[in-house]
């Protein structure tokens, strides 16, 4: 996988514009610190949060890996365990929910920014030479 595709800046969750700078100032599960992001690219300076409440929007993205999420464990849990309660599989679903909140919050952030951002060769480059 090579900078300049969209798939780069959401798995390594880099700037969208020059796919260098990082979006979140921590690691995920520091779990005081797992929503901060850095206001401007420490490496081409774009603003992150381009208008006010920009990254509402990144809820219904959250909401679309949950909703996967449960399905995937539900119709999983179905094909292999087909005696099992579904009460004890909303727990897994659940249990699962919360231990990866934080992916899940970073990643719907960073496909969201991806929706309204493009890879700029020439801001990466001029930046890089410096
Ligand atoms: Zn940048």
């Amino acid at each position: 996988m090579s900078k300049g595709s969209k798939l780069y800046s959401i798995i390594f969750k880099k700037c969208p514009v020059c796919h260098e700078g990082d979006l979140f100032t921590s690691k995920a599960y520091d779990l005081k610190n797992f929503s901060d992001m850095h206001e401007n690219c420490t490496h081409c300076g774009q603003k992150y949060q381009i208008e006010p409440s920009f990254f509402e929007g990144a809820m219904y993205v959250s909401y679309g890996m949950q909703v996967a999420l449960l399905l995937t464990v539900f119709v999983g849990s179905k094909i292999l365990f087909d005696h099992v309660n579904p009460i004890y599989t909303m727990a897994v679903v659940i249990g699962l929910a919360l231990l990866l909140l934080p992916i899940t919050f970073r990643y719907s952030r960073s496909i969201w920014i991806n929706f309204f951002m493009s890879y700029d060769k020439k801001i990466a480059d001029c930046k890089t030479e410096k």
